[in-house]
């Protein structure tokens, strides 16, 4: 049998961390079974629904490379189908029409809250014969003994009473059908024999099988896996920070570091925490998933960020970073080579977002130098080693990094000081900071022009600090 699973969102926003996570669940499943994923669109809720969204979750899933084998199907595409199931469940009489007042349906609830019992439908209509031309909803026929035992990949045994479960509305008064309904007949449809979703969805599980199985279906297999938590224990939302995907590619991220963050969310193999994508497919198990919930860690998302872009190919590094450096105004095409820059920076970046910025450096001038590093390494003793610096530096025809450590070696020797005493007010010289990349590196990637006026503004600025003492 080919395993099939499937993504279902309802386009009512972004894509989220949970979907997300969700979505790789079902794919790595499909994936390690040699089956099929596929993604179907939920957007029955016409007020909800937008094309944004769709959009959104279309952008997140290619960013994350969950590929989906077929789809995306659109509800909204389906609704012949889903009359002519419910027509099918009216003709086999197990489906009936409802008309019931809002004022019976209303008092019935208030008596229900009244006495502290859940409140459902009593099934008023179902030996009524309700005009089929007088406004009225279809209601499914729902066992009345028994229980549906929901054998669930992740919680076990969880069984529900038929006592507790009414004549679900299948079919509203305008005409549409309802989520249980939908989803059932897609799943049908699809054939998906296996259902990984939130466990906000576990109490419709077992209307879904009554529905099915009154279609004479097998239920699929059912994976609930639970919510994820902000750090402060409530459910994870905006305030906790980033919850949408592309936020996080804003943000720097790159996307295996996502989707290595997000698999061991709620899942573990040993202790191992990096995983490559076959390495996810080959161990991932949906029966290993954590029946409790799972808390979001940023700051172990950023270590396992700053993992990938330590490890990465620069080259794919550096077309990641390019549009963050249009971000800042800078055009990487002209001035050094974006892969070198990658290569010198690949160690002190978490995101591509902050190797933008501690980058920016050597396409632009800055405005300003950093106050601390100035106060520490443009003092007036430090004139002397910058004018030795610059002498050197101006003299070079050749401007490689060896030729460059040579120089800098050079100077902190003839002046009989340790090579920091040139390197530091080199470098806050050029960068405007105490901090980057090795000093040949420096030097070389903001280029001849560039390092030599940097120097001498910095000697102006040494001047003006020595008047105003
Ligand atoms: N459309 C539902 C949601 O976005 C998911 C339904 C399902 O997975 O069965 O919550």
């Amino acid at each position: 049998m080919t395993i099939s699973t499937r993504f279902a969102p309802s386009p009512t926003g972004y894509l989220h961390v949970g979907g997300a996570r969700t979505a790789l669940f079902s794919w790595l499943y499909a994936r390690k079974h040699g089956g099929q994923f596929v993604l179907r669109i939920e957007d029955t809720d016409l007020e909800r629904s937008t094309a944004e969204s769709v959009n959104a979750i279309l952008e997140g899933m290619t960013w994350l490379g969950l590929e989906y084998d077929k789809g995306p199907f659109y509800q909204t595409e389906r609704f012949e189908r889903y009359n002519e199931i419910i027509q099918q469940l009216m003709d086999n009489g197990l489906a009936y029409r409802c008309n019931c007042s809002r004022e019976r349906l209303d008092a019935m609830r208030d008596e229900a809250m009244k006495n502290k019992t859940k409140p459902r439908y009593d099934g008023h209509c179902r030996n009524r014969q309700v005009d089929p031309n007088e406004p009225h909803v279809i209601r499914f026929l729902n066992p009345e003994d028994g229980a549906v035992v929901v054998d669930d990949l992740v919680r076990g045994k969880v069984a529900f009473s038929n006592a507790e479960l009414d004549d679900l509305i299948i079919k509203r008064t305008d005409g549409s059908p309802t989520y249980n309904l939908t989803v059932v007949v897609d799943d049908m449809d699809m054939d998906i024999n296996v259902v990984i979703r939130g466990d906000d969805h576990l109490n419709n599980t077992p209307r879904q099988i009554n529905i099915l199985r009154a279609l004479g279906q097998e239920p699929p297999k059912y994976a609930h896996v639970p919510m994820i938590l902000g750090d402060d224990g409530a459910r994870l939302s905006k305030r906790h920070g980033a919850v949408s995907v592309m936020q996080y590619r804003e943000e720097g991220y790159l996307p295996e570091a996502l989707l290595n963050y997000l698999v061991r969310l709620g899942w573990s193999h040993g202790d191992q925490e990096i995983f490559t994508v076959d390495e996810m497919i080959e161990l991932f198990d949906i029966d290993a998933v954590n029946k409790a919930a799972s808390t979001f860690n940023t700051e172990k998302l950023l270590w396992l960020n700053q993992h990938y872009i330590k490890t990465s190919d620069p080259a794919r590094i550096a077309h990641l970073l390019s549009p963050h450096m249009g971000k800042l105004d800078i055009d990487p095409s002209e001035g050094a080579d974006l892969v070198d820059v990658v290569r010198a920076q690949q160690e002190r970046a978490k995101t591509l977002v902050e190797m933008a910025e501690i980058s920016a450096f050597i396409y632009k001038d800055f405005d300003a130098y950093d106050e601390k590093a100035a106060k520490k390494n443009l003092r007036p003793a430090d004139r002397k080693p910058l004018e030795a610096v610059q002498v050197a530096l101006q003299n070079l025809d050749e401007w490689t990094r060896e030729i460059l450590h040579q120089t800098v070696e050079q100077v902190a020797e003839a002046l009989e000081v340790k090579m920091g005493k040139v390197a530091q007010p080199l470098r806050v010289a050029v960068v405007g900071r105490a901090a980057s990349p090795g000093i040949d590196d420096t030097l070389y990637l903001v280029g001849k022009e560039a390092c030599l006026s940097r120097i001498e503004r910095a000697l102006e600025f040494i001047t003006q600090r020595e008047q105003n003492a």
